[in-house]
């Protein structure tokens, strides 16, 4: 009687062993994810690119999602000429430098992770580099909306990344004073958006995410 009962002792030793060792392999998993969530949280909230029409025109909205509760939320969202509903940029739900919509944002949204953030999330860049990145492409962005709305006032209420293929268009109707300042500021401004573009090409889009504006194309 004494060997079974030794046996299903020690069997039991090595149950609970093992247990705990999943229990503290899985504790480990759930405070890693915790801590990339919190981290990627930080980078989203001190960037915003993906939301603030800096990226993208558009976020494509498939048609098995809660486009009710997305518009009570208070998302604008429109039918695009091929029938397809789409949120536009800048977002509706973006303010303070976040998501107010958090809980209520399209599947897209929750999906798309740029190259930095992912780079940041697997470790193959600082937090501090990453946030370095998002500092100095917002400077970027800012010496070449300083200089575009200067310009162009009319392109204050544009998302940037639209503004990158319409200064040519847009300079054609340009008369007086403000063809004057174009001519002199034009190769600056040439430079500021390419330096601009160089910033997002080499951080922000990974291969796919520029063909058409659209963030869902990153995902
Ligand atoms: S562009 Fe990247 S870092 Fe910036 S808010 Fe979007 S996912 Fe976050
Ligand atoms: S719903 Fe939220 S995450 Fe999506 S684009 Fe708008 S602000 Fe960004």
């Amino acid at each position: 009687m004494k060997f079974p009962d030794l046996v299903s002792a020690s069997k039991r030793l090595v149950f609970r062993r093992a247990t705990e060792e999943n229990l503290s392999a899985n504790g480990h998993l759930n405070m890693k994810l915790e801590q990339t969530e919190a981290l990627e949280q930080r980078l989203c909230k001190a960037c915003g690119f993906c939301c603030d029409g800096t990226l993208f025109l558009h976020v494509r909205i498939s048609e098995s999602e809660p486009i009710r509760a997305y518009k009570k939320a208070g998302l604008q969202l429109m039918d695009s000429p091929e029938g397809k509903v789409t949120m536009r940029q800048p977002c509706s739900g973006f303010s303070k430098g976040s998501c107010q919509t958090y809980h209520c944002r399209p599947l897209r949204c929750g999906e798309f992770k740029c190259a930095l953030l992912k780079q940041a999330s697997e470790g193959a860049v600082t937090e501090s580099n990453a946030l370095e990145v998002i500092r100095e492409t917002k400077k970027t962005r800012s010496r070449y909306t300083a200089l575009l709305h200067q310009i162009f006032p009319e392109f204050e209420q544009r998302p940037v990344v639209s503004t990158y293929r319409q200064i040519r268009k847009a300079s054609k109707h340009l008369s007086g004073e403000a063809l004057k300042l174009f001519r002199a500021r034009k190769s600056q401004l040439k430079e500021y958006r390419e330096s601009l573009q160089e910033a997002l090409d080499l951080h922000f889009y990974d291969s796919q995410g520029k063909e058409d504006d659209d963030r869902s194309k990153s995902t």
